[in-house]
């Protein structure tokens, strides 16, 4: 992990050095191969005002990323909020609630299986301790509870689950069958979207028992409704009225707007111009060193092997003797390696007694970008050059190859330096 911190004055001297950590951040995973997306996401335990992720799209990756088709926005799960939508109340006529029996069916799919419902019908009962108190939190079936939507919602200090005690005391039931009808004394705080369903099913509040037909406002109240679900694929952008996509997404980096979090409880002050002593305005700026190393492979690589971004290719040539026994091509490979070393290029020699099909497919595999080939070619003066990504190959004299290396290998930096370049505007 690389680890940065700033200290300012003021919250806007934070914002300007935020700004330039972010473009200089984007500037070193492009340049590394890495097309990171930005997105905002949850400070976590590490806690502060503002965090962005950079995100790598790739299957590999560990992360659910939301990103609008329209707008471009994006965050990580945990941290998306989910865009309003005109309100709409299904049509379906209510029909009289009914306690029916549910023997053992305590999951979502077990009740929905039972009763033969789609999770969509099913509202689910979430009970919480929440600054010491309990609440019941609703979303429906096939939803995730967002626990610090939940707890910026209650503008509380602490959300936690229930203890299984709790949860029998307050519903007088075994755990799996919490509902919102008949609960007395408890806050019920519902998903926005349970707002707009009739004649949903609930727990029944009663060991292998579930309501059906259940509707706010004849049935049980609810006290807030508020965005407090984890989104997904086809919710509506906070941004713009577009449609959110999800994709797959490693985590390369996080910056964070701390603010005084750190520097109250550390007692960290300077003497401001005022005379007033104050505490700095922090920031706080990380990249996963190990984790861009596990994404670039993830992004360069085909089925040979890797195919290593130049910047951070742990071999920038390599020169593939085929047949140490000849001579022209030894004298061939080693006055290449030798050159190209004296001029600083990081380049690896393959002199191993090894069949040349082995030698190629070994070069692949490791994914060196620029690979040099002294074969039979080195009797008539020549080597044969190639680029890994495209596999083009060339035939050079052996006397320009040194030059026309160095030339290749200055237009694969230029490349990530002008994609640098682009990523370096802050959006
Ligand atoms: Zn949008």
């Amino acid at each position: 992990m690389l680890d940065s911190y700033s200290f300012d004055r003021n919250w806007n001297d934070l914002d300007l050095a935020y700004d330039k950590m972010y473009v200089a951040f984007a500037r070193i995973f492009t340049r590394c191969g890495l097309d990171a997306v930005v997105v905002e996401a949850d400070s976590g335990a590490i806690g502060g005002k503002d965090s962005q992720e950079y995100t790598v799209i790739t299957d590999a990756g560990e992360d659910t990323i939301l990103i609008c088709e329209s707008c471009g926005y994006g965050a990580n799960a945990e941290k998306c909020e989910i865009g309003k939508r005109p309100f709409k109340k299904s049509d379906e006529e209510q029909q009289p609630i009914e306690l029916v029996d549910t023997p053992n069916a305590k999951t979502i799919d077990q009740v929905t299986s039972f009763l033969k419902k789609s999770p969509k019908k099913l509202v689910k009962t979430l009970i919480y301790k929440v600054d010491g108190k309990v609440v019941a939190a609703l979303v429906r079936g096939d939803r995730e509870m967002n626990e610090p939507k939940l707890r910026n919602a209650l503008g509380a200090k602490s959300v936690e689950m229930a203890d299984p005690d709790t949860i029998t005391t307050i519903t007088g039931a075994e755990v799996g069958f919490a509902g919102p009808v008949g609960l007395k004394d408890v806050k019920i705080i519902a998903d926005r979207e349970v707002e707009g369903m009739v004649n949903f099913i609930v727990g029944g509040n009663k060991t292998d028992a579930h309501y059906i037909n259940v509707n706010i406002g004849r049935d049980f109240n609810v006290n807030e409704f508020a965005d407090i679900r984890v989104a997904s694929k086809g919710d509506a952008c906070p941004k713009c009225s577009g449609t959110l996509k999800t994709e797959r997404g490693m985590e390369v980096g996080h910056i964070f707007k701390l603010g005084t979090r750190y520097s109250d409880a550390m007692g960290a002050k300077f003497l401001d111009d005022d005379g007033k002593e104050k505490p700095f305005i922090m920031g706080c700026y990380g990249a996963g060193l190990s984790r861009m190393l596990a994404a670039i492979p993830e992004v360069h690589s085909d089925q040979d092997g890797m195919i290593w971004p130049i910047s951070v290719a742990p071999f920038e040539v390599v020169i593939i003797l085929l047949n140490s026994d000849d001579e022209s091509q030894c004298n061939a490979a080693t006055r290449l390696y030798e050159e190209l070393q004296e001029k600083g290029v990081e380049v690896l020699l393959d002199e191993r007694d090894e069949r040349p099909g082995v030698k190629f497919k070994d070069a692949d595999l490791m994914g060196a970008p620029i690979q040099v080939v002294a074969g039979r070619l080195s009797s008539e003066g020549k080597v044969e050059i190639r680029l890994r990504s495209t596999k083009n190959k060339e035939e050079v004299l052996l006397d320009d190859a040194t030059e026309y290396i160095m030339e290749l290998r200055s237009k694969l930096y230029q490349e990530l330096e002008e994609k640098a370049e682009a990523a370096s505007v802050k959006h």
